[in-house]
């Protein structure tokens, strides 16, 4: 796309994503009119501390903000915040916004992320999910109150609830009908470990029951019933199933939407119309394989490609997938794909004593890596990921790895 003064971007979504995707446009020459819309009415704000800093109080809230009102005033866009869009027209080019507004664009980003899946009653007073500020801010002013705290779900978020919770005394119950935490991302041998790791923190870890739904009370959640008929009281719930990609505004748009927005390698759903971040579903060449992502550092780079191929660049989006969680003193990295037939090994370091890096192979080649309070190796090691390292000769021994010093 030419660099027009009368032409129109305009991205949907204000947040890691969409910020991102702004800053690029400009940085990478484009001088035309630019939208940024968002329904939330903070300004973009990082969700990553959500579950940590802002639920223990480490933080205040401000600290989440990602640029200062100066940065954005220099990025001199039209920012639109506390409207959703709620329509598109592909053919006519134009987005609907709530009230009946619509505004015409010649380029068009979607960042519009995910929504936290609820359970029936989940709106019940004491049901909490964590997507949003607000949602962190009233999780915690809950969690201040002293409760009996149950989190369904012990995915990285479930699992970062309740670390926090239990880091700030109270009596925590953590449930997953999966026979481990983090089974899906990771396998059953570091899921154990998760499992550990709260245990010994003295969660009460429920695994391989799933909940069959909330107890209520005089309008309040009383607790959690499970699936074995057992009940477990609480006095604040909090939900953390796992997330549903907001393309409902595009029902009927005429853009394919499968578990996100389908894109191609370039990121883009249309002529004209990209998606980045959690939202999107896009061909990872890397790895031959479709992906969607709700990773933080997946949302900066995936903006930034699909930003870049708006402006023409053509360039396939094929980045090495990277997460990482923070729960009590321990920090889990990961480089990669995780597919549930992967073999593992630990290629440095002991689990027992709490460093290690472990490599996962599938089809006799490294696919992914992980570290366990090992920061340094697992960048160090990243690189098998990259080259795609045969499995065998690049992890039967620890002795091969290279471990800067700095
Ligand atoms: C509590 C929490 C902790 C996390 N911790 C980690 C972590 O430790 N490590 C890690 O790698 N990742 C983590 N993540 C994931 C990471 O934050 C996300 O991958 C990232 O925020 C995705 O950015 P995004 O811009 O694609 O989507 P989002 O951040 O979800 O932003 C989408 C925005 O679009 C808005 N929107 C939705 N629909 C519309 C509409 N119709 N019109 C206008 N606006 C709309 C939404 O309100 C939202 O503001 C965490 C996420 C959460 C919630």
């Amino acid at each position: 796309m030419k660099t027009e003064g009368g032409k129109r971007i305009v991205i949907v979504g204000a947040s890691a994503a969409g910020l991102t995707a702004a800053e690029t446009l400009r940085r990478r020459g484009w001088d035309g009119h630019l939208t940024l819309i968002g329904d939330e009415a903070r300004p973009p704000y990082d969700r990553p501390p959500l579950s940590k800093q802002i639920l223990t109080g480490a933080w205040e809230p401000q600290r989440t903000t990602l640029r200062a009102p100066q940065e954005l005033a220099r990025l001199e866009i039209d920012l639109r915040l506390g409207r959703p869009a709620t329509g598109l027209d592909v053919k006519r080019r134009q987005a609907r916004l709530a009230g009946g507004a619509t505004i015409d664009f010649d380029g068009l980003i979607i960042a519009t992320g995910v929504i936290p899946r609820r359970l029936p009653h989940g709106d019940l007073n004491g049901v909490h999910v964590l997507r949003t500020l607000d949602d962190a801010l009233a999780l915690r002013a809950a969690l201040l109150t002293g409760p009996r705290v149950v989190v369904v779900g012990a995915g990285f978020l479930g699992t970062e609830v309740a670390a926090a919770a239990q880091t700030m005394g109270l009596e925590v119950t953590l449930v997953e009908p999966e026979p481990v935490p983090v089974r899906r991302p990771f396998g059953d041998r570091v899921g154990a470990l998760v499992a550990a790791l709260h245990r010994d923190h003295g969660t009460d870890l429920r695994c391989g029951v799933p909940v069959r739904g909330l107890c209520e009370g005089g309008g309040r959640v009383t607790g959690v019933e499970l699936a074995d008929g057992s009940g477990l009281p609480a006095d604040a719930v909090v939900l953390a199933l796992g997330s549903t990609p907001a393309t409902d505004w595009l029902t009927g748009s005429g853009l394919t939407l499968a578990n996100g927005v389908v894109c191609d390698a370039l990121c883009r759903a249309a002529p004209g119309i990209y998606a980045a971040g959690d939202v999107a579903s896009w061909h990872n060449p890397r790895f031959g394989t479709r992906m969607r992502l709700e990773h933080r550092m997946n949302a900066t780079e995936q903006a930034m490609a699909a930003a870049g191929n708006l402006l023409g660049d053509a360039q396939p989006f094929a980045p090495v997938p990277y997460f990482w969680t923070d729960q009590y003193d321990t920090k889990i990295q990961a480089y990669g794909i995780f597919p549930p037939d992967a073999e593992l090994r630990i290629i440095d370091g002991d689990p027992a004593d709490g460093h290690f890096t472990a490599a996962y192979g599938r089809h006799e080649v490294v696919v992914g890596v992980l570290g366990w309070n090992a920061p340094r190796q697992v960048r160090a090691v990243r690189n098998l990921v990259v080259e795609r390292a045969p499995w065998t000769t690049s992890t039967d021994t620890s002795a091969l790895l290279p471990v800067p010093v700095n």
